[in-house]
């Protein structure tokens, strides 16, 4: 880990972004969690414990394919893919859930909070607090609730209570508002795992570190093959993804690192959920400072994607100062490119990307098309897109999809006669 000078003048900070703007009663907690942090470099035990969870729990190293079909049908640059996604639960969310639950244990917390939005992060901690046994709670918007059942369904499969949040516009943030409440009256035995690379100091160079494995096994995959990575692309919804993805080349010049954001349907407010390149604000939210799509009230816009994992109105702090500075590029892909990805891939490479992964995987494409054959584009698949039937089906086969869900419904008992 880079210590915090390297990164900013101010602990906690990313040039101007980061800090930890919390209430009083977050500050105990907060500073507790520095305190943990700050004996992890030297516990060996901890670093040993996770490793081994990692390789026989999460599967790690994830593989490293090379798109050779892709790279064919591209006629450009050598295309490389990071299949994080047959990391188990199904993305890369877990790296850090299982980071932050085992530095809970060290805490002696017996207790465990997440927020979630369209459920891969509650999936990833409800698996892992099966794992480790720990009591979880997952809160979630009543309205992601109702658009992502099976998520719901497999977090409860893993006995977590998911709580259904029903203030504001009953969404993300509002887990995020409703799990912080909690965390301020529970801290003597919870921990709240944050799913991304954003909110109050630590959480989001803490989140980097648990995810700096995925760019660790890259740079050691690609070295292995004898290649230098010319470009790399990742999506980016609060970004712990591609931060991790990146983090062993941010204090260097090469490769390019390029961020793709959800481009939705188009530019207009409400439209997408891409903050960089003059779209986001300044602002202060959910405790830290960072670009955020704002009203001209100041209040948070609402926003659109097809991938639910995109949609968050803030991006982490880091990338929001690495992005100001140059270092990482941003691109956009809309929904209908996105969904091309997707089918491009699983036609070409028999693999089928996430839908927010599939933002990164359009962007790769078109690089790999423009550059040349010496080089080389790696791009990480951050998630795998079995998650995503529901939408993908819908979208791309949505006659037999409507049919197969109209059958599937007719079979099943009326509520009254089920056991509910
Ligand atoms: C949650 C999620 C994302 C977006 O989160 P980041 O913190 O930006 O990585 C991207 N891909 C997948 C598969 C996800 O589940």
């Amino acid at each position: 880990m880079k210590s915090k000078n390297e990164t900013g003048p101010l602990p906690g900070y990313f040039g101007e972004f980061g800090g930890r703007y919390v209430a009083e009663v977050l500050r105990g907690p907060l500073e507790e969690l520095d305190a943990a942090l700050g004996l992890l470099d030297r516990d060996m035990e901890f670093w040993k414990l996770l490793g081994r969870i990692r390789e026989e729990y999460i599967g790690r190293p994830t593989p490293l394919l090379f798109a050779e079909n892709s790279t064919r049908a591209l006629g450009g640059a050598r295309l490389f893919i990071k299949l994080e996604g047959l990391a188990n639960t199904g993305a890369h969310k877990v790296n850090n859930a299982i980071g932050q639950a085992l530095l809970a244990q060290r805490m002696g917390k017996s207790r465990i909070i997440a927020e979630t939005g369209a459920g891969q992060h509650g999936l990833a901690t409800a698996a892992i607090c099966a794992k480790l046994g720990l009591e979880c709670t997952i809160y979630m918007g009543e309205v992601d609730i109702a658009r992502q059942r099976p998520n719901v369904f497999m977090m409860e499969l893993f006995g977590a209570r998911v709580v259904p949040v029903t203030s504001g516009s009953r969404t993300l943030k509002d887990a995020v508002n409703e799990a912080l409440r909690d965390w301020a009256a529970s801290s003597a035995d919870t921990h709240y795992i944050i799913g991304s690379a954003l909110g109050p100091s630590p959480y989001p160079e803490m989140v980097h570190r648990f995810q700096s494995v995925v760019g660790k096994e890259t740079e050691s995959q690609l070295h292995d093959r004898g290649l230098e990575p010319h470009v790399l692309v990742a999506c980016v919804g609060g970004g712990s993804n591609a931060i991790g993805f990146f983090s062993p080349w941010l204090e260097r010049d090469v490769p390019r690192l390029v961020g793709v954001e959800a481009g939705g349907r188009g530019v207009g407010r409400g439209d997408h959920a891409a903050r960089m390149n003059g779209l986001g604000v300044p602002g202060i939210v959910q405790g830290y400072k960072s670009l955020f799509l704002l009203d001209g009230d100041g209040q948070v816009q609402e926003t659109h994607s097809v991938s639910a994992g995109l949609d968050y109105p803030g991006i982490g702090p880091q990338l929001a100062a690495l992005g100001t500075a140059g270092r990482v590029e941003f691109a956009r892909a809309t929904d209908r490119q996105a969904l091309e990805a997707v089918s491009f891939f699983a036609r070409h490479e028999g693999v089928v990307f996430a839908l927010e992964s599939a933002h990164g995987g359009y962007q790769a494409m078109e690089l790999a098309r423009t550059l040349s054959p010496d080089q080389v584009v790696v791009v990480n698949m951050s998630g795998r897109g079995d998650k995503d039937l529901f939408i993908t089906a819908r979208e791309l086969t949505p006659g037999p999809w409507r049919r197969f869900l109209l059958d599937e419904a007719a079979a099943i008992p009326a509520p009254a006669e089920a056991e509910e």
